[in-house]
C-alpha cells in the first residue's frame, strides 16, 4: 500500500492529534544460503525482499496506545504503562514487545497512535515478524526522538520476539530487516553478531521465491530435536579434543570424518550439514564478490541436498519444488529457505527466463501436489527507513 493511501486510512481512523507524525517500512526477507548455523555460531547470507510493512504512527498527549492493524481490521487500545500478552491478537504482542524492550532501557515513552499494513505473507519464513517488530521500533524511537543504533535497534527487535512474543529466534530476521541494503546481501557472523555487506546487483539474475503452501507444522519439535543433535556433536569433541570447543563452527569436515565412527549416524550427519552449510556460506560470499552466478547457484542446490538429506528438514514438495526448477532453463541454483517443514523455496533465475519458469513451476507443482505456489520475484531491497515526503 502506497504512502497516500496509508495515510488516507489513518485519517479516516484517528483524529489529527497535531503531535509528530511519521510513516516508515520495514522489509521481509529471504534466506539466500546459511540454513540452521545461526543456532550453532555460524553464518548466514539473508537479504530484504520487495515486500514490507508500512506503520503510520502519531504522538498523542495521554499515555494511551491505539493500535489498528488494516490486514486484521481490527483496533487494539491499551495503555502504555500496562502491557499484558495478548491471547488473541498475536499481532499487537510485537508491537507490545517493542514499547516493552524500549522502556526496560529507561526510555520514557508517550503514547500514540498507529495504523499499518503489509504484503509480506505470514508465517511462510520471509519473516513478517520481524518486519512488524522493526518497523515498530524505528517509527517509536523516531517520533521520541530516542537515538538508537541500528544494530541495537536490530537486537532490540530480537528481545522483544524472545521476551514478549516467546518465540527464540536468532539475529538474522531483525539484523536484515534494519540493515538490509538495496542490491546487497548480507553476511552476518552469528558468534560476533558482526555483519558485512555483500554486493549482489547482477541486472541479469532474479530472485525468484516459490511458496510451498505447506505448513511448518513439525518445526518447533523437530527443531528443538536438532538443536539437541548438535550440541551431542560439541559435547562430544569438546571432551575428545585438545581444543576449546563451544559450537559446530569450531570444527571442520576433516575432524568430523576423523571420528565418525565413534559417532551416532544421526549426530554425524547433523554436524556434516552445519559445518559444510558454513563452508558454503563463505564460499557463496566469494562467488557474489566475483560476480559468478552459476558458483552461487551451485551452492544453492547442494545446500538443499544437505538439509534434505543430513539434517533431514526438507519435505516431499520443498524438494519437489527444488527439482522442477532445476529442469528448468535458466534456473542457476534453488533449495528450501528457512526452517524447512514447509514455507518457501529461493530460486536464482537467469531475468530473460523468470516468465517462463513462474508458469512452469506453477503448473508443474500444481500438477503434481494439487497446490497453486505463490511466487514472488524480487531483488535485494533496502531495510528499515522512514518514507519521506
Ligand atoms: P514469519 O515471521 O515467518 O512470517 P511468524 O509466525 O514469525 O512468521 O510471524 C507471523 C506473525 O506476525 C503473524 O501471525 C502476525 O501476528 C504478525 N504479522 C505479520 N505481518 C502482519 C500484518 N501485515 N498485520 C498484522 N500482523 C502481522
Ligand atoms: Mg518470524
Amino acid at each position: 500500500m502506497n504512502k497516500e493511501l496509508l495515510l488516507e486510512k489513518y485519517h479516516s481512523k484517528f483524529a489529527d492529534t497535531s503531535l509528530a507524525k511519521g510513516v516508515y517500512a520495514a522489509p521481509g526477507r529471504v534466506n539466500l544460503i546459511g540454513e540452521h548455523t545461526d543456532y550453532n555460531d555460524g553464518f548466514v547470507m539473508p537479504m530484504a525482499i520487495e515486500k514490507n510493512i508500512r506503520m503510520v504512527m502519531q504522538l498523542r498527549n495521554d499515555k494511551k496506545v491505539k493500535a489498528y492493524s488494516l490486514d486484521y481490521d481490527k483496533l487494539i487500545e491499551f495503555n502504555i504503562d500496562n502491557l499484558l500478552y495478548d491471547k488473541e491478537n498475536i499481532w499487537v504482542n510485537y508491537i507490545k514487545g517493542i514499547i516493552d524492550e524500549l522502556q526496560k532501557l529507561g526510555n520514557k515513552l508517550q503514547g500514540f497512535n498507529l495504523l499499518f499494513s503489509g504484503n509480506i505473507p505470514q508465517g511462510s519464513g520471509l519473516s513478517s515478524s520481524a518486519a512488524l517488530e522493526v518497523v515498530t521500533a524505528m517509527a517509536i524511537t523516531d517520533l521520541h526522538n530516542i537515538k538508537l543504533e541500528a544494530v541495537e535497534l536490530a537486537l532490540l527487535a530480537q528481545r522483544a520476539e524472545n521476551n514478549f512474543v516467546n518465540v527464540q529466534c536468532g539475529i538474522m530476521d531483525q539484523y536484515i530487516s534494519r540493515l538490509g541494503k538495496k542490491d546487497n546481501a548480507l553476511l552476518i557472523d552469528c558468534r560476533s553478531n558482526q555483519y558485512q555487506l555483500v554486493p549482489f546487483a547482477n541486472e541479469d539474475y532474479q530472485i525468484v521465491i516459490c511458496n510451498s503452501k505447506v505448513e511448518r507444522g513439525l518445526v518447533d519439535s523437530e527443531y528443538n530435536k536438532r538443536r539437541k543433535e548438535c550440541n551431542q556433536a560439541v559435547d562430544f569433541f569438546a571432551k575428545k579434543l585438545d581444543k576449546n570447543i563451544t559450537a559446530l563452527r569450531d570444527l571442520d569436515l576433516d575432524t568430523l570424518h576423523e571420528y565418525k565412527e565413534e559417532l551416532s549416524d544421526t549426530v554425524y550427519k547433523r554436524a556434516h550439514h552445519v559445518i559444510s552449510e558454513n563452508q558454503r556460506v563463505l564460499a557463496a560470499k566469494k562467488a557474489l564478490e566475483k560476480n559468478d552466478m552459476n558458483k552461487f547457484g551451485k551452492l544453492f542446490y547442494e545446500s538443499h541436498q544437505s538439509l534434505s538429506d543430513d539434517y533431514e528438514v526438507s519435505c516431499q514438495e520443498l524438494d519437489l519444488l527444488v527439482k522442477l526448477a532445476s529442469e528448468e532453463k535458466g534456473v542457476k541454483g534453488a533449495r528450501m529457505t528457512g526452517a524447512g517443514f514447509g514455507g518457501c523455496t529461493v530460486n536464482l533465475v537467469k531475468k530473460e527466463f523468470v516468465d517462463t519458469f513462474v508458469e512452469n513451476i506453477k503448473q508443474a507443482y500444481y500438477e503434481n501436489t494439487g497446490i497453486d505456489t505463490d511466487v514472488y520475484i524480487t531483488n535485494p531491497a533496502a531495510g528499515a527507513r522512514k518514507l519521506e515526503k
